[in-house]
C-alpha cells in the first residue's frame, strides 16, 4: 500500500520515529519499511511544517509500498516507551511518582486505545499511607472511578482502590500461603483487607473455618461483597481490631496470617493467643537488608514466651523488594 512517509538513514530512525509519534503521525497500522540504508517511517497525514523541523536534518518526505500491521500496536509502539503501570481489573495505575502531567496524560491516551480491557487510568497522588493503608488517586484519562473487580486465580475481587487495600503483587504470595494449609483447618486472617487471602483458601481448600477481620469499614463492605461473589463457604467477615478479635477465637487457629508488614510486630501476643498449639504464624515485616529475618524471629520468640510457648521457624522467605535496602519479608513460626 503506497503512503507518504518519512525516509531516513537507519541510525536516525529511532529519533526519527519519536518525533512522529510525538506529533501522533506515525501511522501505526503500517509496518515501518526498510532497505540496506534507509528507514521508511509512514505517516497518518501531512506533516505540518513544523512538524517537520523537529526531525533529524538527514529526514526527507518520500513515498514507500507499505506493508498493513498485522497486530494492535501496543502502548509502547504508540508512546516509543514502554509506560510503567499496574493493572488492577480493568484501572492501570501510573507508577512513576515523578510523572508529570503531560506524559501522564500522553500514556493514558496510548493505555485507553491500545487495550480495551483498561478503562480507567490513575496516578497515585500519596503512598500507601494511614492504618487503612490506602491511597489517593488522581484519575488522568477514562471513567471517572477507583472501584473495579480484579480476577485473580479464578477469584473476583472487587474493590475501591481509594478505599480499601488491594495489591495483585503479593498474588505469588497468596498462592505460596494456599499451599501450607490443609483441609479442615482453622484460618484467622488478622488483616484480610477486602479478602484475597481468606476468599482464596475458602475456594481452593476446604478450611473448618476462615476469621477475616479487617479495622477497616470499607474494606469489611468490599470482604463482604466477595464473600459472596465468589460463593465463598466458612469465611466469617468481621469489622473490627485484630487485637480484640483474638480474644474470642482464642487457641482455634491452626494458620494465623498477618499481613500488615509495617507493625505486625505489634500483634504478635495476639497472633500467638489465636494459635493452637502447634500452629503457624505467617509473619510479615519490612526489614532492612543486613538483618532480614533474625530481629523479627527474635519478637515472634519473645511474644511466644510471654505465653509460656516455644516457636521452630519452618521457613524464611523474601517476598519481595520493597524500598532500596528494604525487603517485605515472611516468617513461618511454628507455636509450640
Ligand atoms: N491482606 C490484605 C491483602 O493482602 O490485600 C490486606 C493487607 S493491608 C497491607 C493491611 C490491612 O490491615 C488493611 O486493610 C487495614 O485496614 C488492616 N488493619 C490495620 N490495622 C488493623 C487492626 N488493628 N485490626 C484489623 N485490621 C487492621
Amino acid at each position: 500500500m503506497k503512503r507518504q512517509c518519512i525516509k531516513i538513514p537507519k541510525k536516525k530512525g529511532e529519533s526519527a520515529r519519536r518525533v512522529l509519534l510525538d506529533f501522533e503521525i506515525l501511522d501505526n497500522t503500517m509496518k515501518i519499511g526498510s532497505d540496506d540504508t534507509f528507514l521508511y517511517l509512514p505517516l497518518s497525514r501531512e506533516p505540518l511544517s513544523h512538524e517537520l523541523t523537529g526531525l533529524p536534518e538527514e529526514a526527507e518526505l518520500a513515498e514507500f509500498d507499505f506493508e498493513a500491521q498485522a497486530k494492535k500496536p501496543t502502548p509502547g509502539d504508540l508512546l516509543g516507551f514502554n509506560p510503567d503501570y499496574e493493572l488492577i481489573g480493568d484501572i492501570a495505575l501510573l507508577e512513576d511518582p515523578d510523572l508529570d502531567s503531560q506524559k501522564a496524560l500522553r500514556i493514558a491516551d496510548s493505555l485507553l486505545r491500545a487495550q480495551p480491557n483498561i478503562k480507567t487510568v490513575v496516578k497515585p497522588l500519596t503512598p500507601v499511607i494511614g492504618e487503612f493503608r490506602v491511597r489517593e488517586f488522581e484519575v488522568i484519562a477514562g471513567e471517572h472511578r477507583t472501584e473495579t473487580i480484579h480476577r485473580e486465580y479464578g477469584c473476583r475481587y472487587k474493590v475501591d482502590l481509594s478505599k480499601a487495600y488491594f495489591t495483585p503483587r503479593l498474588s505469588t504470595e497468596r498462592s505460596r500461603i494456599l499451599s501450607w494449609i490443609k483441609d479442615g483447618d482453622t484460618v484467622v486472617d488478622m488483616f484480610a483487607g477486602v479478602g484475597p487471602y481468606s476468599i482464596l483458601i475458602a475456594k481452593s481448600k476446604k478450611p473448618a473455618k476462615v476469621v477475616a477481620i479487617d479495622k477497616n469499614p470499607d474494606a469489611v463492605h468490599y470482604l463482604k461483597e466477595n464473600i459472596s461473589i465468589n460463593s465463598a463457604k466458612n469465611v466469617e467477615a468481621i469489622e473490627g481490631d485484630a487485637r480484640e478479635e483474638a480474644k474470642r477465637f482464642a487457641g482455634t487457629a491452626d494458620h494465623v496470617i498477618m499481613n500488615l508488614p509495617h507493625s505486625a510486630y505489634e500483634f504478635l501476643d495476639s497472633a500467638v493467643l489465636l494459635t493452637k498449639p502447634g500452629g503457624i504464624i505467617h509473619y510479615y515485616g519490612i526489614t532492612p537488608e543486613d538483618d532480614l529475618f533474625e530481629s523479627s524471629i527474635k519478637l515472634i520468640r519473645e511474644a511466644a514466651e510471654k505465653a509460656g510457648r516455644k516457636i521452630e521457624v519452618l521457613e524464611k522467605k523474601v517476598v519481595r523488594s520493597y524500598a532500596p535496602h528494604q525487603y517485605n519479608i515472611c516468617i513461618e513460626a511454628k507455636i509450640l
